[in-house]
């Protein structure tokens, strides 16, 4: 890490000023402050890789953690947004923890909601939306559904607000973080049980944002329509003209399958301590090898361990 200091602030020759490797080699602080073990981005990710950073050292490469950093500054942006209009309130960046048990006794499941909407209070039951922002570098004229993992995570929310979410809010003065923010339209009334009556992800990229929600179809622009002149040459229709892409509702899981998805997902991470986990393979591999910290070593392991590594080497 002193090498890292004194080569940041010496021409760094990644290309990165300053600021930005500030942001990229701070350990994420919330999290530590919070004693955060078992979350949905923990229960998703790759066992095998937070035992190798345990056991041999790892560097970060500026360029894969690059968009984390840009997300976090979105994420830094939406946090300051008030509650909108005709709304009782929103929520922005609570972390939440509810107790789940599992098979190796009962263990606390945190998830932080980038936004909570508090839509209406009847009889005691508060009515919210909640919803999680991605920060990506393009989206694709094609994209028509959420990614799954993306999926899973909203879900991981959804059980936390309907478990937990009345406590914070009648308690909020003791119970809730200190990141969290609240910003209220009109004064909450006592909360008897919540319900997450819709979830939506919203991707933004610098040039569009597509959402998906749980509650329907939605239809967006696609690609430019045009077709080819005698010469071969393609142009466009004008007026313009734009196919419609479908965007698939997200589904929202029942608690009780969820509850099951994040107690298995829990066990895994515990026996993955414990034991050195498989490498990932298809979607997971593609998603999370390219730029992981430990790649080369866990190639070298895996190897050794008799595993088909391909999906690991290639970039
Ligand atoms: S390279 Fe892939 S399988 Fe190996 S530790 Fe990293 S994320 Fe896991």
């Amino acid at each position: 890490m002193e090498e890292h200091k004194r080569c940041m602030l010496d021409k760094a020759p990644c290309g990165y000023p300053p600021t930005l490797l500030e942001q990229m080699g701070r350990p994420k602080m919330e999290r530590e402050e919070q004693k955060v073990i078992y979350s949905p981005s923990s229960i998703g990710g790759c066992h095998r890789k937070h035992s190798l950073q345990k056991d041999h050292d790892w560097y970060v490469n500026p360029d894969s953690v690059y968009s984390t950093v840009r997300g976090n500054l979105l994420h830094a942006g939406m946090e300051k947004e008030g509650a909108p209009e005709g709304t009782l309130g929103v929520v922005r960046e609570l972390r939440m923890h509810a107790p789940i048990t599992t098979k190796y006794g009962e263990q606390r499941f945190s998830g932080q909601v980038d936004e909570i909407l508090l839509r209406r209070i009847e009889g005691g039951v508060l009515y919210v939306a909640l919803t999680d922002w991605k920060s990506k570098s393009l989206i694709a004229h094609s994209m028509g559904e959420a990614d799954r993992r993306h999926v899973y995570q909203i879900n991981h929310y959804k059980w936390l607000a309907t478990q937990v979410l009345g406590d914070y809010l009648n308690n909020w003065e003791t119970m809730a973080p200190a990141d969290a923010k609240i910003y209220l339209n009109a004064p909450l009334s006592p909360i008897s049980r919540v319900v997450v009556e819709e979830a939506s992800i919203v991707y933004m990229s610098m040039a569009k944002q597509r959402t998906f929600t749980s509650d329907r179809f939605l239809y967006v622009k696609g690609k430019l329509k045009g077709e080819k002149d005698s010469g071969g040459h393609w142009h466009a229709y004008k007026p313009h003209e734009y196919e419609e892409v479908e965007l698939s509702p997200i589904i929202l899981f029942n608690q009780g399958y969820t509850e099951g998805v994040i107690r298995a997902g829990i066990e895994e991470q515990i026996e993955g301590e414990n034991a050195l986990a498989a490498p990932l393979v298809d979607e997971d591999a593609k998603l999370m090898c390219p730029t992981c910290a430990v790649r080369e070593i866990c190639v070298t392991i895996g190897e050794a361990q008799g595993f088909d590594m391909y999906q690991q080497r290639v970039r």
